[in-house]
C-alpha cells in the first residue's frame, strides 16, 4: 500500500504510557518516519554534544528542556523529511510548541494514549531501552528474549537515568501542568483521537484500525462491500 500523500500525525500520551511502543508499531505498519524528541535528546546526551551536555541534568531531573532548544532541535529534523509522512512522538509538550508547530504545517491528527498514573508508575521501573533503536522492554510484560540483550542487535539494554521513582513523579506532574493543555489545545480544534486502557497489547488494536481507515479511506470501503 502507497500512501496518496503526505501525512502528518502526533502521538501524546504520558511517560510511559506506551508511546515509544507504539510509535515503533505505527512505523512498522504504515512507513512512517518517527521523530522522537526524547530519543533526539538521549542521543545527543549519548555524543556528548553541546546541547546534549546543556540538556543532561534537566531530563535528569525531570524537568521539560526549554522550548526554543527543543522546537529549533525537532524543526531541524523536521526540515530534512518534508517529503515524507511522519509520526512526531514527544512534541509538542506545552501550549507554546503546539503553536510553534502550527506554524511550520498543518499536522493530520493527535492520538492521544491515555494510561492511569497508577498503571505508569509501576511500569517505568521494570522498563529497559536500547538506546541506539530507542526499542523499549518491560521485565514484566514485555521482556527480551535474552535478559539484558536487545533482540535485534544483540547489544547491551540501559535503564534510563530519568526512570527512578522520585523523577518518575516529576515528570507525571510536569505532564500534568504543562502537558494536559495541549490535549486541550487540539481537542478544541477537533484533532484528538484518545485510546484508553492499561494494556499496549489492548490498546495497540484500535490504534491500528483507526490509522488503518484516516491514512486509506478507499480500502476501507473495498472491505465494506466485500
Ligand atoms: P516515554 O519515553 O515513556 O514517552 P517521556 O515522555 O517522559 O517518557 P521522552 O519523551 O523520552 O520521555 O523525553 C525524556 C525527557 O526529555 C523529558 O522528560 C524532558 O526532559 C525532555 N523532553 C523531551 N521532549 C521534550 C519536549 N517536547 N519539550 C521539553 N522537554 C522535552
Ligand atoms: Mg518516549
Amino acid at each position: 500500500m502507497v500512501l496518496q500523500r503526505i501525512f502528518r500525525t502526533v502521538i501524546m500520551g504520558p511517560p510511559g504510557s506506551g508511546k515509544g511502543t507504539v510509535s515503533g508499531r505505527i512505523v512498522k505498519r504504515f512507513g512512517l518516519t518517527h521523530l522522537s524528541s526524547g530519543d533526539l535528546l538521549r542521543a545527543n546526551i549519548k555524543a556528548q554534544t553541546e546541547l546534549g551536555l546543556l540538556m543532561k541534568s534537566c531530563i535528569d531531573q525531570g524537568q521539560l528542556v526549554p522550548d526554543d532548544v527543543i522546537s529549533r532541535l525537532i524543526l531541524t529534523e523536521m526540515r530534512s523529511i518534508e517529503q515524507s509522512s511522519w509520526l512526531l512522538d514527544g512534541f509538542p509538550r506545552t501550549v507554546a510548541q503546539a503553536e510553534t508547530l502550527d506554524s511550520v504545517c498543518s499536522v493530520d491528527t493527535v492520538i492521544n494514549i491515555d494510561v492511569p498514573f497508577q498503571t505508569i508508575k509501576q511500569r517505568l521501573t521494570s522498563r529497559w531501552l536500547h538506546l541506539p533503536s530507542g526499542r523499549v522492554y518491560n521485565i514484566d510484560f514485555n521482556p527480551p528474549k535474552i535478559s539484558g540483550l536487545d533482540d535485534v542487535t544483540g547489544e547491551p539494554l540501559i535503564q534510563r537515568d530519568d526512570d527512578t521513582p522520585e523523577t518518575i513523579t516529576r515528570r507525571l506532574k510536569s505532564y500534568e501542568i504543562q502537558t494536559q493543555p495541549v490535549l486541550e489545545y487540539y481537542r478544541s480544534k477537533g484533532m484528538l483521537e484518545t485510546f484508553s486502557g492499561t494494556e499496549t497489547n489492548k490498546i495497540w488494536p484500535h490504534i491500528q484500525a483507526f490509522l488503518s481507515k484516516k491514512l486509506f479511506p478507499q480500502n476501507e470501503t473495498v472491505v465494506g462491500k466485500a
